[in-house]
């Protein structure tokens, strides 16, 4: 892969105002016009580089536009409220109503609902399929389908999407393959492999503190520029812009993603070989059992790993649920949804970021009740950290020393 957005990356070099090595806040919603003319030629959208007020755009969302779009290596981006702001965004300026969208069955949550459940409203409508079965996917497309949405890595089932062959199923029925990379930000390089458009949720890896929500969308000039066209643009209009002062918080944590992804995925890798060994029912793309890791090894960037994210079903939601308040317990991290800190997160994915599903959907999908989702920290000692988690898989008899030996026999 000749494409190295951690290089791209880290030659950006921003200048403030006043020559501070961090470019300076935009404290401002609307912006002067020195002539009438210009802010009309603004308004019909000719001007480049004025800013008119800053729902459209503002400085600081830009430079954060700006890094986005080298992470992703596309020409533009635009940055949003939350991910959900910019998912939305695109479904909207994508879709008229009586069109008719492709998408995984397996996704996030909210989007699935907004799928399902609110764009019926509009008319809009969705067939979700398996992914990873062409067949099912070509299948699916109608003359009304408007794009194939999908997640590199989905949410919560890790399901690898083969980016580079459904890009050419896309092209050869003319619509854009839209891709949630936010599971994997570096590892995959979803624009590379042929996605036209790629949205993430910045609320997790890319911010990585767990103190804010947001959301980009990486893709041409042209479908960026669409988003902000003050007539019809979904972005300008829906309303979900990113305030300033977190777009410039959001840029600064972004610095030490490349350190922050090897090290997410160096832990997961380490646990999820550790649980795997002890008989558990682990799930992660970086193991050869995982039905996606072949996929996932063909298209990903390998010094980044196979991502921060493992599954582990423990046999029922109330084994799930004691787990996690032991673990909590124990301050090996928090029974908390979302991803991407520093500490482990773990849920229950079936009764909380997945819930949107019904029961018989999950159940069709694979996701068990017992399914806990681990995000896994940043841990120094992983080590230590696992021998802790035994101990608590011990005491609750998810694990117990007999099932190891039959495991190893
Ligand atoms: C969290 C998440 C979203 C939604 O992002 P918000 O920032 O919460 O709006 C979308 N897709 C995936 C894969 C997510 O994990």
């Amino acid at each position: 892969m000749d494409y190295k957005a951690s290089e791209n990356i880290q030659d950006l070099q921003y200048f403030g105002e006043f020559g501070g090595v961090n470019p300076s806040i935009s404290d401002s919603s609307t912006y002067t016009f020195l002539s009438a003319k210009t802010m009309f030629d603004t308004f019909e959208g000719n001007t480049e580089g004025c800013y008119l007020y800053s729902r459209h755009s503002s400085p600081s969302n830009l430079y954060l536009g700006e890094a986005m779009a080298q992470l992703e290596g596309t020409e533009s981006a635009n940055v949003y409220a939350s991910g959900m702001g910019a998912i939305s965004a695109v479904i909207l300026q994508l879709c008229d109503s009586g069109d008719h969208i492709v998408c995984s069955r397996t996704i996030y949550g909210g989007t699935y609902a907004l799928l399902k459940n609110f764009l019926k409203k509009f008319n809009i409508h969705t067939s979700f399929v398996d992914i990873t079965d062409l067949k099912a996917v070509e299948a699916a497309i109608t003359s009304k389908t408007k794009m194939v949405y999908c997640e590199a890595v989905s949410n919560p089932l890790l399901e690898i999407a083969d980016i580079p062959t459904l890009s050419e199923l896309c092209k050869k029925n003319r619509i854009p393959l839209v891709v949630d990379n936010t599971f994997s930000p570096l590892s995959i390089n979803a624009a590379k492999l042929g996605a036209d458009i790629v949205v993430h949720s910045l609320t997790k890896f890319i911010n990585g503190s767990s103190d804010c929500v947001a959301g980009a969308v990486c893709a041409s000039k042209e479908f960026c520029l669409r988003l902000k066209d003050v007539n019809d643009g979904a972005g300008m209009l829906l309303g979900s812009t990113l305030d300033s002062l977190r777009a410039a918080s959001i840029l600064k944590n972004m610095r030490t993603l490349h350190v922050r992804i090897k090290k997410h995925s160096e832990n997961s890798h380490f646990l999820a070989q550790r649980f795997e060994e002890d008989g558990l029912r682990v799930v992660y793309p970086g193991l050869k059992s995982h039905t996606g890791h072949s996929t996932m090894k063909k298209q990903m960037n390998l010094e980044y790993g196979f991502g921060g994210l493992l599954t582990l079903d423990v046999g029922s939601l109330d084994k799930a649920n004691a787990l996690m308040e032991l673990m909590q317990k124990e301050k090996l991290g928090y029974l908390a949804v979302s991803l991407g800190f520093y500490k482990t997160l773990f849920s229950a994915p079936g009764t909380s970021t997945s819930s949107e599903i019904p029961l018989e959907e999950q159940e069709e999908l694979g996701l068990s009740q017992g399914l806990i989702r681990f995000s896994i920290g940043l841990d120094n000692d992983i080590h230590r950290t696992y021998l802790v988690m035994r101990q608590c898989m011990e005491s609750l008899g998810i694990i117990n020393g007999k099932s190891i030996l039959t495991q190893k026999a």
